[in-house]
């Protein structure tokens, strides 16, 4: 039996006798595994944080994937979720029902993560963000407590954790209100080359501030991938895709969706009826596992002429073949939730940006991240100063932005459950008068 050393949380490194680390090994449920073992270096949660946050050195690392079930409820319209389910989990469960509930775009995301900061996804402008339609958790404070929280009983815990990510405990299980959505939805993309960027993003902007919430159209520019329905000589090149889903009757989403199939001269049209849950994969073959990644995130209020020039530039000089810039379509149920409601601040957002600047070859890391941050200070001037907690990247500082005037009532809550800061290896918050 190996001792241990961890950090304290005064930050010393300290040793774990072999007696107390026989002592937990022998109350534990599950596998313990120590840094000197094969598998320690396969060890993570669902592991989406794009912050590295999912894992540590020189501290206790729990590992919930193993708890993925999810119990749904189909007369009462409710979702049961173990905190190791991965977005692939609920959707499948769910949609057995012709439910769901507001999520983000990767069915290999883990829920769990995805709902403590916020989550946004292709159901969010009609029924909101996924702390939108949580109910009530079950989660372990720092003091060793299980509590439950909901809008009735520890109101104050249930505030924080929409949108305060790890900070105030660890979530064991989310009760979430389900809707019927599918099984099929109209859905797909229309993709265009980049060189008519100048005017499509424009009436992008146009088109979206007409739609109807069950309606939301991403913009997505990048080099085009090999994807079957595109010609073999487009791939490779740049290009500007308009994704989208409509959350209602198909019928009227033919109907509503007609100007932007009928603008300009697409190289593919593939909007059609497809299964809700097989879209929520869509995306999925774009994450390549052992990818080098640099993410930035803006919110916006609105695509000026000023913004839209400048995403031109930066795409036109994207760094390497596997970048992209994704501009989400917020607005709708999202933003009619007053500010102050969550622990997620930014009600305001209409569009959130995401620069996913991916590579594989460790000799392009200095360039592939100066391009990263000179677009993020080229847009800043266009930008809320806001940022989604999910998308900051590790080196930012931006967690008092990731929360805005929210931020001085979460530090007391952190003050109130957690004042030994225990909770730290996410984007913290400080307990108030630490
Ligand atoms: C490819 C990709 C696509 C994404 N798409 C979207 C999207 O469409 N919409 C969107 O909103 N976000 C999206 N995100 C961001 C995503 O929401 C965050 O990365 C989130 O942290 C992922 O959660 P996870 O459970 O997979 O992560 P993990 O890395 O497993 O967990 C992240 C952190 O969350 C906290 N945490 C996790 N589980 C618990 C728990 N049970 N109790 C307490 N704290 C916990 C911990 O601090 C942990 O370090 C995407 C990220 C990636 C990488």
């Amino acid at each position: 039996m190996p001792a241990a050393t961890a950090v304290s949380l005064a930050g010393d490194v300290v040793t774990l006798s072999e007696d107390t680390v026989e002592t937990f090994r022998a109350s534990f449920g599950g596998p313990l595994v120590f840094p000197d073992d094969a598998d320690y270096d396969e060890v993570r949660g669902v592991g989406h944080n794009i912050a590295g946050k999912a894992v540590c050195d020189g501290g206790l690392m729990i590992d919930l994937s193993l708890m993925n079930q999810v119990r749904v409820d189909g007369d009462a319209r409710i979702a049961i979720v173990a905190p190791g389910a991965s977005l692939g989990d609920l959707d499948g469960e769910t949609q057995k029902f012709g439910l769901a509930t507001a999520l983000g775009i990767n069915s290999t995301t883990g829920v769990a993560g995805l709902t403590l900061g916020g989550g946004f996804g292709w159901l969010s402008r009609k029924y909101g963000l996924t702390i939108d339609n949580l109910l009530e958790v079950d989660m372990v404070t720092a003091d060793g407590e299980l509590r439950h929280a909901s809008e009735s009983e520890n109101g104050d815990l249930f505030w924080g954790i929409r949108g305060g990510g790890g900070n105030l405990g660890i979530v064991t299980s989310f009760k979430y209100q389900l809707h019927e959505v599918g099984p099929n939805v109209l859905s797909g993309l229309v993709i265009h080359p980049f060189g008519v960027a100048r005017e499509a993003l424009p009436f992008y902007r146009d088109f979206c501030a007409t739609l109807p919430d069950e309606l939301s159209v991403w913009a997505v520019m990048r080099h085009a991938p090999p994807l079957p329905f595109l010609p073999e000589d487009f791939h490779g090149q740049l290009m500007l895709a308009f994704a989208t889903v409509y959350a209602g009757d198909p019928e009227e989403g033919e109907r509503l969706l007609a100007p932007l199939r009928e603008w300009g001269d697409p190289v593919a049209d593939v909007i059609q009826l497809n299964p809700y849950a097989g879209f929520q994969q869509a995306f999925d073959p774009l994450l390549e596992p052992g990818a080098r990644n640099y993410w930035k995130s803006h919110n916006f209020t609105e695509l000026s002429d000023g913004l839209i020039d400048t995403l031109i530039g930066y795409v036109e000089n994207l760094p390497s073949p596997e970048s992209e810039i994704f501009l989400a379509q917020m607005g709708g149920a999202t933003n009619r939730v007053p500010a102050d409601a969550t622990a997620y601040p930014h009600r305001d957002a209409e569009y959130i940006m995401n620069v996913h600047t991916r590579w594989t070859d460790a000799g392009q890391d200095a360039e592939c991240v100066a391009w990263a941050r000179d677009f993020f200070g080229a847009t800043e001037p266009f930008a809320t100063g806001g940022v989604y907690v999910n998308f900051v990247s590790e080196d930012e500082g931006r967690t008092e932005a990731a929360y805005g005037d929210n931020y001085a009532r979460l530090a007391e809550l952190k003050q109130k459950y957690d004042p030994d800061n225990l909770f730290r290896t996410n984007q913290n918050v400080a307990p108030a008068g630490g």
